[in-house]
């Protein structure tokens, strides 16, 4: 059984209020750190390994290590809340079942940063959450762990819930600092990084949800214990939201060295694929990530079990691997069409891009054409040339990682799914109706 350091307390009645929070533990990891010089916190950060949560893994410490500290001018945490990677929903789990879980982390992450301003910008289509968050905030500050002088330590913070209007490319982070300063939420260029011009141009540390969260044990554990926990360079534990075609979907915490197989089958996780089905694919890191087929998955062309790690399930790059991403963990039977699945994702990006870059902006539309010509009976076999030719003009050729994102389920697709492209093309005739395309006019 994996270790539980996020959602030990999660079904405990009344956790999300301060009362019941407190009596579990909770703000000890305040009371900790506030005791600390707030760089000995970013060295405990290093030192856990923990990386980021949202789906880049880039590590913690190092980030805020890279916070630009000049003197007069304010430091922001800006928690992302904006999760909208489809198949990806650990985040909100979190923020409506243990909400002081993330203030918490927020209070000694803003203290380690020196922000006495910090933000979560949380999405749009999240509508019940902020009241949730923000009864959370107001309860911290009548205890003392929010506000003037925090714990009698002259320490100050105020913590602001800002909600986003609905667009994905509000949770790329230089959009989001966009939207949060009230423009429309365009992507920067990157750099200069949001740690040295971030918000209103300060240093900024943009940080996910589980990130933040994820402070809170790294502290109260000591980062050299928390390293212990996981496997490699994949410390500490993951939040994975399943779904798809699996017996039990739902948000698991797990530690990194449970294999992909015993996280699809055993009864502690995903309970198996419903009636008796066989397992075809899938992408393990929510929709932006390569989709792998199931020889591939549960297996490296080495024959090694894969594990649910951002190490083995990279292993073999794109060509036989796929990334930990964000850990929204979307299951494919046999029944499913990758066509038809890689299809409406590209409506997506299509839908979702800024059009700032003629790549993205061009490329995305292009590409959900050719798939519907393809799933729709009337493709050629050009169609799925010149499909891979688009994904490689856009990925790389772009100012934000949607181009990209866009561009490698359509790669993953074509390159480990030929066969059924061009089983579409062949058999025109054996498809019925509207191919369950559905209206995307
Ligand atoms: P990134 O690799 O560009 O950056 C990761 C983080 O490290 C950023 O905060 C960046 O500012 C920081 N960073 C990197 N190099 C730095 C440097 N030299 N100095 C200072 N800071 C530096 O990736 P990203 O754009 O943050 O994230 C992309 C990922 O987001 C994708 O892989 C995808 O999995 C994920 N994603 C998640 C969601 C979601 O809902 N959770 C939605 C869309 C995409
Ligand atoms: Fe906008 Fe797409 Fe360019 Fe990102 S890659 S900045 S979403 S046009």
């Amino acid at each position: 059984m994996s270790k539980k350091l996020l959602l030990k307390h999660a079904h405990v009645e009344g956790i999300h209020t301060f009362d019941v929070y407190r009596k579990h533990g909770g703000y000890e990891s305040v009371e900790k750190a506030l005791k600390m010089a707030p760089d000995a916190i970013t060295e405990e950060v290093k030192a856990s390994g923990l990386r980021g949560r949202g789906g880049a893994g880039f590590p913690t410490g190092l980030k805020w290590s890279f916070l630009a500290k000049p003197e007069g001018v304010p430091r922001y945490l800006v928690v992302n809340a904006d999760e909208s990677e489809p198949g990806t929903f650990k985040d909100r789990y979190l923020m409506e079942f243990i909400p002081h879980l993330l203030i918490e982390g927020m209070i000694v992450s803003s203290y380690a940063l020196g922000a006495n301003t910090s933000y979560i910008y949380i999405r749009g289509e999240y509508s019940w959450i902020p009241d949730i968050l923000e009864k959370a905030i107001d309860e911290a500050k009548a205890a003392g762990f929010l506000g003037q002088n925090i714990q009698g330590t002259g320490y100050n913070l105020e913590i602001y819930v800002h909600r986003g209007a609905g667009a994905y490319i509000c949770g790329e982070e230089t959009a989001l600092l966009e939207s949060l300063e009230g423009k429309r939420g365009n992507p920067r260029l990157k750099p200069p990084f949001p740690a040295v011009k971030g918000l209103w141009a300060c240093p900024t540390v943009v940080n996910n949800v589980e990130t933040i969260a994820a402070v809170v044990p790294v502290i109260n554990l000591g980062g050299a214990e928390y390293a212990k926990i996981g496997v490699g360079k994949s410390t500490g534990t993951k939040l994975i939201s399943a779904c798809g075609n699996i017996n039990k979907p739902g948000v698991y915490e797990i530690d990194m060295t449970i294999t992909v197989e015993e996280f699809i089958y055993s009864d502690e996780y995903c309970g198996g694929i419903p009636n008796g089905k066989r397992l075809k694919a899938c992408i393990p890191g929510g929709s932006s990530v390569p989709i792998v087929p199931a020889n591939l998955l549960l297996r490296t062309i080495n024959g090694e079990p894969r594990y649910m790690n951002y190490e083995s399930l990279a292993d073999g790059g794109f060509a036989t691997g796929t990334m930990m991403g964000s850990g929204g963990f979307i299951v494919l039977d046999e029944d499913q069409s990758v066509v038809k699945h890689t299809m409406t994702l590209s409506h997506f990006y299509a839908h979702e891009s800024c059009g700032q870059c003629t790549p993205c902006r061009e490329g995305t539309p292009w590409m959900f054409k050719i798939l519907k010509k393809i799933a729709s009976g009337q493709g050629t076999l050009n169609d799925i040339d010149l499909l891979w030719d688009v994904q490689r003009k856009i990925e790389g050729n772009t100012i934000c990682p949607l181009g990209d994102a866009a561009a490698w389920p359509v790669a993953a697709a074509i390159r480990h799914f030929r066969d059924e492209f061009e089983w579409y093309i062949d058999n025109p005739d054996a498809l019925t109706g509207n191919y369950g395309i559905g209206n995307y006019d």
